[in-house]
């Protein structure tokens, strides 16, 4: 996206969310997001707005990117690409949702777990959602988490969670906002892969 867009944005956001941030914060935002289309980040960024609560994580993005990019499939992809293959692993989606616990992630007691999306293995449709060539199958997602010392869940751990009680989303500090930046960093190098 262009500077432009961002800091308009970014200036809209931290009106709305009343959230203030110096110029390093903004710039280590943008080089996180950039990635991102303008008018995908419109869109993101409007909705963010409507929906959310609290001023949204890099994560937070990263993951609504992913939404964009399923809903609107044809804007970024070549459509000969877009033949959608059965797959019992990934229910045809090309992506396996992953949840890891970095061990130091920590709130109040409360293990914290990220979410991130690997590329499937088992069929071609990744290639409507990643622009990678890298693709994982579990025992090498497994694989990968034990070599950082991460547990993982193949389920979401924040279901039953929700379930219980009514889910309240954590305001989850700025510390957990760095651990989502140094795993992504992580898994980016390992599994050479960009949302
Ligand atoms: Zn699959």
């Amino acid at each position: 996206m262009s500077p432009e867009l961002f800091q308009e944005k970014l200036e809209l956001m931290c009106k709305w969310f009343k959230k203030s941030m110096d110029e390093d914060q903004a710039q280590i935002l943008y080089e996180r997001i950039r990635f991102i289309p303008d008018e995908a980040f419109r869109e993101i960024v409007d909705q963010m707005i409507e929906t959310m609560k609290y001023f949204p994580l890099i994560n937070d993005f990263k993951m609504a990117w992913r939404d964009w990019i399923s809903q609107n499939p044809t804007k970024i992809i070549d459509p000969d690409q877009l033949i959608q293959e059965e797959c019992s692993e990934c229910g045809g989606t090309g992506m396996l949702d992953v949840w890891v616990h970095p061990p130091e992630s920590v709130y109040k007691g409360e293990k914290l777990w990220y979410s991130i999306p690997f590329p499937c293995g088992f069929c071609n449709n990744w290639k409507r959602i990643f622009t990678t060539k890298k693709t994982f199958k579990r025992a090498d997602i497994i694989k990968l988490c034990e070599k950082k010392g991460w547990e993982v869940s193949f389920e979401d751990p924040y279901r039953v969670k929700k379930e219980e009680k009514d889910f309240e989303r954590i305001p989850i500090p700025e510390m957990a906002n760095m651990a989502v930046k140094d795993l992504n960093q992580e898994v980016g190098e390992e599994g050479g892969y960009q949302l």
